[in-house]
């Protein structure tokens, strides 16, 4: 396996915090009310993001609340401001107090004026802002270990199961797991504290499965992308690095988060996963990588927490590690602003100098598009992209901008392997 690995691409080494996508996503948020970032870090009892960081990465004492109730009540509070006028409830005058849209339970104004105006824009994502309050609560299930519910064998091969339809067909009936969890104890704690009524059954079934959809929705994009490069996990131990996994991916992070895999491929001949990236959060799967060959029909979960460059300078260099046979990355960023896309600069070069065979995810059509605008600068050979019929069910909100219509976790996808051929040559940009 002692294979020559040729000499990096040039190194880069911008500002560590430049490349943390989720500090500029924070502090972006200013960008449309200004002052929110502080009122999320004084809600939760942090000073700095860098407490914030700590907090998620569960090293400090972090967000100590003193009750449930309290918690969700924080939580909430970090969403109040006038969505008509951007102002913050420290901001009213007095006697004001933010109101709530009683149809949404999600956005709020300072004033019935300030609503009227906002209403053309408001109710086209009204309805979509209703699931996403509701999604916002039930997304603790995750953390208390309710979710994600067991999913079934699958009785169809991988490559017969090309959409939700097709998963789902093959799970039979999802009720009794879903019912379970709403009987469940944790589920009266949620609304017993929540800041607003419980909702129907019906609707919290729903928000179960759009949170367990997110996390499958990983697992069997990186699946769809073992297909698309037609890798073979039954001729050999197959080794995956996830680059730039962040704190929604790794945080709580089990290691059986990939066992869908082994329904995917039954009898494969091991698959391991590596989580790299800067924001890995500490935690079970903090382990190192295997160095070749992966237990036989398992998945094997390690994570390094540092940028994907330095990952092979450190451990593949120094051959502690298998070589990766595939590279997937969820939600990237790198379109959002100049410093991230230099942080991922010597990433994407190394996958493109090594060949390596790479498959990333966007949250919507128009990042799509900026992505490919910049792989096609860095001239990669682009296999592949549209639309992922593995997409997350559950809509995401832009906290600041909470009228943007919402999207969805890998919701699109891209897959490049290697240098455009000279010959190849086109103009860039999509053909839309
Ligand atoms: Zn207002
Ligand atoms: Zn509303």
């Amino acid at each position: 396996m002692a294979s020559h690995i040729p000499e990096l691409p040039e190194s880069y080494a911008p500002r560590t915090d430049s490349v943390f996508s989720d500090q500029s996503g924070f502090y972006s948020l200013d960008s449309s009310v200004p002052g929110l970032s502080k009122v999320i870090l004084n809600k939760l009892n942090m000073k700095d993001y860098g407490d914030y960081r700590a907090a998620i990465e569960g090293k400090a004492k972090g967000i100590s609340f003193r009750n449930y109730k309290e918690m969700f009540q924080k939580m909430e509070e970090t969403f109040m401001f006038c969505a008509g006028c951007s102002k913050l409830p420290q901001h009213l005058t007095q006697g004001q107090i933010l109101k709530r849209c009683v149809k949404c339970m999600n956005v709020y104004y300072c004033t019935k004026d300030c609503q009227r105006k906002d209403w053309p824009q408001h109710k086209k994502v009204c309805k979509t802002l209703r699931l996403v309050a509701i999604d916002r609560l039930v997304e603790w299930l995750m953390f208390t270990g309710d979710l994600p519910f067991p999913t079934e064998k699958w009785s169809k091969s991988a490559a017969e199961v090309k959409k939700w339809d097709d998963w789902l067909s093959m799970q039979g009936d999802l009720t009794p797991h879903l019912d379970a969890i709403l009987s469940g104890a944790n589920t009266s704690i949620l609304w017993k504290n929540a800041s607003r009524p419980r909702p129907e059954d019906n609707d919290l079934r729903q928000s179960l499965w759009r949170i367990q959809s997110e996390f499958l929705s990983r697992v069997l994009s990186v699946g769809m992308a073992i297909q698309h490069f037609d890798l073979n996990p039954y001729a050999k131990p197959l080794t995956i690095h996830l680059v730039g996994a962040s704190h929604n991916e790794t945080m709580g992070a089990r290691l059986t988060d990939y066992d869908e895999l082994n329904y995917m491929f039954p009898a494969h001949m091991g698959i391991q996963v590596v989580m790299v990236g800067p924001e890995v959060v500490d935690g079970p799967i903090m382990r190192p990588p295997l160095r070749a060959f992966g237990p036989r029909q398992r998945v094997f979960i390690s994570a390094y927490k540092g940028l994907y460059h330095q990952f092979w300078e450190d451990v593949m260099e120094n051959e502690e590690a298998a070589k990766p046979d595939l590279v997937v990355g969820f939600h990237p960023g790198f379109h959002a602003n100049q410093g991230l896309v230099e942080g991922w600069l010597p990433t994407l070069l190394l996958l493109r100098d090594y060949n390596i065979p790479s498959f990333f995810t966007m949250y919507s059509e128009l990042e799509l598009k900026y992505s490919l605008q910049i792989l096609l600068e860095l001239e990669m050979h682009i296999r592949d992209s549209g639309p992922n019929p593995f997409s997350s069910q559950k809509p995401e909100q832009v906290q600041a901008c909470p009228n943007k219509t919402p999207v969805f976790c890998n919701s699109h996808y891209v897959s490049f392997q290697g240098l455009l051929p000279r010959e190849a040559f086109v103009e860039p940009g999509p053909d839309n």
